[in-house]
């Protein structure tokens, strides 16, 4: 078991509806040491990459995408939620929708912090039904940049969004994957090769 893994088990929460409340160390209170180990493991996997630009959406994926972009070197780019339709040209559009808020957010990005030539890798915490990843790599074909990976943090392996970027023929990392949970019970089961050795 790796080192995220672990501290799923101990301090992660099983809610109904299939969804993995991590607001304890990730994404509300964030554990800066934790995230800063989960950035180091996107770095070694991807480190033979060039990339230039880390792209997340707004909000909870920006903590572990600042410090992956720290390792890389490069900026981070979040895509912003927009309640505004801002068809001013000067920004790409993706209409997302959110997982957890049952809700679709429209989100942008200004057209000058992707360009043609950039070698994107995109950072999330979560990848269930892949909506949000999928409206990121829509938001760099649309600049007409490449998506060289993904990373996410926690993969929910029984939700359909990683098998189908995947077969997309992308390079997708998941430092967690749980293939099965149990809110009656709590109890969280990881694929074997989410480990990180
Ligand atoms: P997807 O777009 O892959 O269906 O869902 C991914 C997005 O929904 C992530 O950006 C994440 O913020 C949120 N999300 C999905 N599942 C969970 C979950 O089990 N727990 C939490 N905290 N967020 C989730």
């Amino acid at each position: 078991m790796n080192f995220l893994e672990e501290r799923i088990l101990s301090d992660a929460v099983v809610k109904d509806g299939a969804v993995l409340k991590v607001d304890s160390f990730l994404n509300h209170q964030v554990d800066t040491d934790l995230v800063e180990q989960i950035a180091q493991e996107f770095h070694r996997r991807f480190a033979h990459k060039p990339i230039t630009k880390v792209f997340t959406i707004e909000s909870s994926g920006i903590a572990i995408a600042y410090a992956v972009a720290r390792q890389f070197g490069v900026p981070l780019v979040f895509a912003k939620k927009s309640g505004s339709v801002n068809l001013d040209g000067e920004t790409y559009i993706a209409d997302i929708p959110s997982f957890t808020h049952k809700v679709t957010n429209r989100v942008i990005v200004g057209k000058r912090f992707l360009q043609s030539e950039d070698r994107v890798l995109i950072i999330d915490d979560f990848l269930a039904n892949g909506y949000a990843l999928q409206g990121l790599i829509s938001l760099v074909d649309a600049a007409g940049a490449q998506v060289w990976g993904l990373g996410v943090a926690i993969e929910k392996g029984f939700q359909e969004g990683g098998d189908r970027i995947r077969n997309l023929g992308y390079h997708l990392e998941s430092l967690a994957i749980i293939d099965a949970m149990d809110p009656a019970t709590g109890t969280i089961t990881f694929r074997n090769n989410g480990g990180t050795k």
